[in-house]
Parts: structure tokens; C-alpha cells; sequence
């Protein structure tokens, strides 16, 4: 069984710190949000490593939002209602494809450079979006110029306090009310730092995976302390595995962004032959979900452990221009990307589910709010529609600021403490039992599922267990109890959902089935045990 925390404390021995509001995480969620409340609030933003750590930072593509004359809001939201398979909340999706563009204002606002043609945002077309929709900055490094931009008004406003290098270990709650979160600080010392309302934007979980293309600050944390603490975690099952991260040895995954597709490059077996006709009408702009199979598909065929993805038809001048991040990170491996096809595969890339919220970002939790990668709002099904994730970011997180504006005062300090006695520490190194993680979860509950496999991967997943009966101390292994926690809820949920949709492929349920499965799987520890938690909306 889960505890509730991770550590033993006593909130009364704890040094306390008290703030209006805190944000946990810097990225684009954790920074706009907080800079949004700092008009009303004082903020104290934590995050685990500097403001640079995050997802955030290493998005290329763009962000997705409705500017050109020859778009629509209603065209958008019928790309994303058709990548996310049925799965989507309508409401959500609306709210996304109407407000996006006045969160991308904000964002001008707040000091964002993105890329103009003509005087104009220069805008491009990622896979499955119908019209040219996606702006960026400095060609493909978009999340870099948020977080720059962010971080920058962050680190001068008066009301925030940036607290970075401090990690969260979890939140504190009394009766299903979220009255702070605990944190520990670089030297080992811990805090009680109590707000009004806790904004979780804590982003995604990619290192459950060997292959990622996520830094190695996504670890779960958030959904997983979430979980703890009680609150609704939702459709765990739907994880997005990129199609085209770089696969050259010595290399770690690199995304080769969607935009590059985009921008009309070819995918090629290791023979050379195009194949996406075989699997998609939109060729190499199908949904993530079915090129990241028809690669595999390919590779399973030529006995290859990588396919191309070749651009070279375009000039250089473009190519450079357009993708200049790519090309030099291609460079220093020796691939030349106006000449060489570069070998790609699929990686772990965004987790759909998450956090349940409705509409304002409001958890099942009082005054405990989810932005961004880490909440599950039903923006995204059962896959994400390329560049939504940036969107969904801001849209949310102006909503989420409405609400606390709106928010009463906690009545009183929280004396609560927690105690399992645990006295002993971890003996195995935690880098090994990671390592381990990731492999289970790249076999069991990866591309390609089965109940078998899942059922085999839950049991090696569970032998982890007793690491919730130790003496945790350390950042690493706090992270690796929010990856084993996150790897029990994706596995339990993919197990149940028999049938195959967006990002959740059962070999054993190949078909999407509409008639039992049109709905969300919602997993809550108070319901039951880990296995049978999964309750239906
Ligand atoms: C390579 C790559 C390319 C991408 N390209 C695009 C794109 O072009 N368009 C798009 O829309 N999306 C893209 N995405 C997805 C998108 O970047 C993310 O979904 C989004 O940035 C998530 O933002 P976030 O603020 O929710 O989380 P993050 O940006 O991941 O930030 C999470 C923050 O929480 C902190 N944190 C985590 N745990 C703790 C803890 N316990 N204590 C304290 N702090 C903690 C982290 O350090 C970090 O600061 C891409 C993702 C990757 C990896």
C-alpha cells in the first residue's frame, strides 16, 4: 500500500513559512500562473532544480492557437477532438481553442519574441492540425524563449519569491483540504510552507521510460504526491510516445520535432522506401500515435532499431533557418540534416492523463489547483494534438488565477504529523532500481500491451514496494518513489482499459470499442486497493 507521505514529520517541530499562494514548478505553467497571481498575491514558486529545468524549456515546435484570417476556433477544436479519439471534454477543448489566443497575447505581454514573417506571426503546421496554426520562436526553440521571457519577470517581480533547488516532497492536507506542501531545501532541511492555494504544475513523467525525450526533472512527482494526498489522478493509460527522437549511438533521444513534417520531410525504412501510405491517408502527418506504430511496425520489419526521417529535398538555407536548434544538435553527432537522413524512433513524450481538474484547474482536493503537463483538464483524450500543450498551459492557468482571486483565507495553520516509524534507509543504490523501473515500463507498458505483459510488469513493479517502508532522504529517492507510484497507476490503468485508442495500444484489443469504453479511467487511493480503484465517468 501507498502511504499518504513519503516522510514522517510533525508540522510543529517544522521551521513554517506562509505565503498567499504557492506554485510548484517553473515551467511554462508553474511561471505564467504565478506571474498572473502576482497582480493580486504573494507567490512563492519552488522548483526541484534551477528555472531552466523543465519540459518547458526543451519545446521546439510552438504553440498552437488560433490567429490566422483562414482558421477557426471551431477548426481547431475538431483537430483536437479527433487526435484526443473520443476521449476529449468538450468544454475543455472549447475553453482551449477560444482563450489561446489571449493567453499567447499575455505572453507577448510579458516579453515572448516569437517569430514574425512580413510583420506578421509567422505560423506553421504540425501533424493532424488542418491549418497552419503553430507559432514559435527562434525557428524550433520556442520553450526556451517562454522560459526566458518568464524567468526573467519571475526573478523581477516583487511578489514572487523564486525558490529553486527546493524540492517538494508532498502536500499537506486535512480533511480534503490542501493547506501547503512540504519542502525540502538543497541542505537537507525541511519546511512547512502553508498557502491559501497550492498550484501543482510540477509537468510530466518521461523518465518512467528508458527512451524520453524529457529531461531528467520529469519524474512524476506531481501526480504521484497528488495521488497520496487523495485527489482523482485520471486516463494514466494514455502516455505519447514521439515518433521521431534521434537514434544514433552516443546520442541521448533528441526530439526531431513534429514540425519538421511539418515542413514536408519523408519517412524512410532502412531500405529507403517511403511507408507511410501503408498506415495513414495523411501520410507522415497522421496522429503521433499511429506513425510512432507504423515505425515500429517497420523496424520490426526490417529487423532495424531505427527508420529515417529525411528532409534533405529542402534547400539548406531553409533548413538552417527554420531549424536551427536541430541542425547543430544533429551536427555534433556528424549528421548533416540538409544532407543526411538522420535515424529516428519512437520516445516517451507527453503524459495525457494526469491530475483531474474541471474547468478552473480545481482538483478533487480543495484549494489544490493543477496547470499544465501534470493536470488531466480533458483537453488532450487519448492524445495530444501537437502544440496543445503550451496552449493548454495558459488557458488554464488564467482560469486557475481567476478562482483564487476569489478564494477565501485559510482559517488557521495546519499542526498535523505523520508517523510510520521508519528508521530504516534504502539499502540498494536508487540509480539501479530506476534503471530497472524503466525497463519494466518499456517492455510491459510501452507501444505495444498486452494483459500479460501488464500483469507481468505490475507484479516486478510491486516486488519495489517496501522503498514506501524506508528512511527516505534524498531527492533521488523521493523521485524514485513518485516514478514507481506513477508506474503503478499508468500499468493498472492500461491493464484495465481493454481495448486500444489514441496512445493505449493492446495487442490483445487492437480495436477501439466505443461501446464499453467511451470514458475516463479515474484512480483514487481512498476507494480501494491499487488494483481495483478504477472508478468510470
Ligand atoms: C523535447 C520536447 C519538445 C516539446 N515540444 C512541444 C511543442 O513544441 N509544443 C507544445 O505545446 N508542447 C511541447 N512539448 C510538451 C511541453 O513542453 C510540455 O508539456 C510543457 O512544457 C509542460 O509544461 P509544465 O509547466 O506543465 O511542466 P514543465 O515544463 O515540465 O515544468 C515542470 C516544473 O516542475 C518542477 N518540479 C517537478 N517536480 C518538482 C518537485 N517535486 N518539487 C519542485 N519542483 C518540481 C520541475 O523542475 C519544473 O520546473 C515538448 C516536450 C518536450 C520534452
Amino acid at each position: 500500500m501507498i502511504p499518504s507521505y513519503l516522510v514522517d514529520f510533525d508540522l510543529n517541530t517544522l521551521p513554517v513559512v506562509k505565503t498567499d499562494v504557492i506554485v510548484i514548478g517553473a515551467g511554462i505553467a508553474g511561471l505564467f500562473t504565478a506571474l498572473k497571481l502576482s497582480e493580486q498575491h504573494r507567490v512563492v514558486l519552488v522548483t526541484k532544480k534551477s528555472l531552466l529545468d523543465s519540459n518547458t524549456r526543451y519545446a521546439q515546435g510552438g504553440i498552437a492557437a488560433v490567429i490566422a484570417e483562414t482558421d477557426s476556433p471551431q477548426l481547431h477544436l475538431e483537430d483536437t477532438l479527433l487526435a484526443g479519439a473520443g476521449l476529449c471534454e468538450r468544454d475543455a477543448v472549447d475553453a482551449l481553442v477560444h482563450e489561446g489566443p489571449l493567453g499567447v497575447k499575455d505572453l507577448v505581454k510579458l516579453g515572448t519574441k516569437f517569430d514574425e514573417e512580413n510583420g506578421e506571426f509567422a505560423l506553421t503546421k504540425e501533424g493532424a492540425h488542418s491549418r497552419r496554426r503553430i507559432l514559435h520562436a527562434n525557428g524550433d526553440a520556442t520553450g526556451f524563449e517562454i522560459v526566458r521571457a518568464l524567468s526573467k519577470k519571475a526573478l523581477e517581480n516583487h511578489n514572487i519569491e523564486v525558490w529553486d533547488n527546493h524540492f517538494v516532497i508532498d502536500l499537506i492536507t486535512e480533511n480534503n483540504e490542501c493547506v501547503g506542501a512540504l519542502v525540502q531545501k538543497d541542505n537537507g532541511e525541511r519546511i512547512y510552507l502553508s498557502g491559501k492555494a497550492t498550484v501543482l504544475c510540477s509537468g510530466g513523467c518521461g523518465q518512467l521510460y528508458r527512451y524520453t525525450t524529457n529531461p531528467d526533472v520529469a519524474t512524476a512527482d506531481g501526480v504521484s504526491m497528488a495521488y497520496r494526498a487523495g485527489a482523482n489522478v485520471r486516463d494514466m493509460e494514455f502516455v505519447q510516445f514521439h515518433p521521431t527522437s534521434l537514434c544514433y549511438p552516443g546520442a541521448p533521444r533528441f526530439l526531431i520535432s513534429e514540425a519538421v513534417r511539418g515542413e514536408g520531410a519523408l519517412l524512410r525504412n532502412i531500405h529507403g522506401e517511403r511507408f507511410m501510405e501503408k498506415y495513414d491517408p495523411q501520410l507522415e502527418l497522421a496522429p503521433r500515435d499511429i506513425v510512432a506504430r507504423a515505425i515500429v511496425n517497420e523496424m520490426e520489419q526490417t529487423k532495424a532499431t531505427f527508420v529515417y526521417i529525411d528532409i534533405t529535398h529542402k534547400s539548406e538555407d531553409f533548413i538552417k533557418h527554420r531549424f536551427p536548434t536541430i541542425y547543430k544538435y544533429c551536427l555534433e553527432y556528424g549528421l548533416d540534416l540538409t544532407t543526411d537522413w538522420i535515424p529516428v524512433a519512437p520516445a516517451m513524450h507527453y503524459m495525457m492523463g494526469g491530475v483531474e481538474t474541471d474547468l478552473n484547474g480545481q482538483t478533487s482536493i480543495k484549494r489544490l489547483f493543477a496547470c499544465g503537463e501534470v493536470s488531466s483538464t480533458g483537453v488532450h483524450g487519448a492524445n495530444r494534438l501537437a502544440s496543445n500543450s503550451l496552449s493548454e498551459a495558459i488557458v488554464f492557468g488564467r482560469r486557475i488565477v481567476e478562482q483564487i482571486n476569489q478564494l477565501a483565507e485559510l482559517p488557521s495553520t495546519a499542526h498535523i504529523s505523520f508517523n510510520l516509524n521508519r528508521k530504516t534507509p534504502l539499502m540498494q543504490p536508487v540509480v539501479e532500481k530506476r534503471l530497472k523501473l524503466q525497463r519494466i515500463m518499456v517492455r510491459y507498458t510501452g507501444l505495444k500491451r498486452s494483459a500479460e505483459g501488464l500483469m507481468q510488469g505490475m507484479q516486478e513493479l510491486q516486488r519495489q514496494l517496501p522503498i514506501f517502508e524506508a528512511q527516505l532522504n534524498e531527492r533521488e529517492e523521493y523521485e524514485f518513489a513518485n516514478l514507481l507510484t506513477c508506474a503503478l497507476l499508468t500499468t493498472a490503468s492500461a491493464y484495465y482499459r481493454e481495448e486500444s485508442r489514441g496512445g493505449h495500444y493492446r495487442t490483445d484489443f487492437p480495436m477501439r470499442n466505443d461501446e464499453k469504453w467511451l470514458k475516463h479511467t479515474v484512480l483514487n487511493r481512498h476507494h480501494a486497493p491499487i488494483e481495483e480503484v478504477i472508478t468510470y465517468v
